[in-house]
């Protein structure tokens, strides 16, 4: 196990990648707090991994807001004495042309997907520097956040905003030991992609394999990534276990890629 003794928090863990990557967190032996504003879904997580014999926590969470992450630092210091792993994976997809975009929805889409992992990392630090072991923080951005995409210009925004995000902390915090690194998933199978279609985005149609009534994962993978398949969760958390132990001691700053060839 490569994460025994240590701590970790995660957020948007009620579903697709989160929970995928709590429980091989804790299936590494880390001890993980799981965060979300679905607390059944986070209940769901909860529960798998307790089953598993993991140690878990849940905390109802909405990572645009400070005072609750300042609490759910407090309270994973509190339940683990320490915190190792931060992983920012809460996230929205949103698609709208820019001319039809209120500033509401622009907003919203900044406040969950970039100001949730500028306020995680600010809170996390602190706990990280005093354990006097360093950290790992990873922040789920996108292929969006390496290349643009029509109808998608808010979240390419956001994502972008993200990776360079992730390099600026890494230089930062390289001093205590801290890394920060960025992972950019492809099209992976996970609710994220009913959610965005229950909007009846027009502004999608050029993700929407030829003949397709609706945004379906496996189809738009397979329109765009040369492995033709979608991903799953458990493809990215793969990804995350990796970043987060010492497998990855050398790496921070840096961006990695688990898209299916989809940017190759
Ligand atoms: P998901 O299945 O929708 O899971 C995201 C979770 O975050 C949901 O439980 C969601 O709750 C929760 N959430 C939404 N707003 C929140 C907030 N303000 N505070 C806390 N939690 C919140 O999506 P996913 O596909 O696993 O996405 C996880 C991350 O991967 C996101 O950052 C996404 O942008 C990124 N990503 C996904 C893909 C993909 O193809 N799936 C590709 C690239 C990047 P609700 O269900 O209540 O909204």
């Amino acid at each position: 196990m490569k994460l025994t003794g240590r701590s970790a928090i995660v957020t948007g863990g009620a579903s697709g990648i989160g929970r995928a990557a709590a429980i091989a967190l804790a299936a590494e032996g880390c001890a993980v707090m799981v965060t979300d504003i679905d607390d059944a879904g986070g209940e769901e997580t909860l529960a798998l991994i307790e089953k598993a014999g993991g140690t878990v926590g849940y905390r109802h969470q909405d990572v645009a807001d400070e005072a609750t992450w300042i609490q759910v630092v407090a309270d994973t210091m509190a339940a683990h004495g320490r915190l190792d792993i931060l992983v920012n994976n809460a996230g929205i997809g949103s698609g709208q042309l820019v001319t039809e975009m209120s500033l509401e929805a622009w907003n919203n889409q900044v406040a969950i997907n970039l100001t949730g992992v500028f306020l995680g990392t600010k809170h996390a630090i602190p706990s990280m520097r005093k354990g006097g072991n360093g950290g790992s923080i990873i922040n789920i951005s996108s292929v969006a956040g390496l290349e643009g995409s029509a109808g998608l210009a808010g979240y390419c925004a956001t994502k972008g905003g993200v990776r360079l995000f992730t390099k600026a902390v890494a230089k930062e915090y390289a001093a205590d030991k801290i890394r920060c690194n960025s992972v950019h998933p492809g099209i992976i199978d996970t609710p994220i992609w009913t959610k965005i279609d229950e909007g009846g985005l027009d502004a999608m149609e050029q993700l929407r394999a030829p003949g397709a009534n609706s945004l379906n994962a496996d189809m738009i993978a397979a329109a765009g990534a040369p492995l033709g398949f979608a991903g799953l969760p458990e493809d990215i958390a793969n990804g995350i276990v990796f970043l987060a132990s010492d497998d990855s001691r050398y790496m921070t700053g840096s961006e990695l890629v688990i898209d299916g060839g989809w940017t190759a």
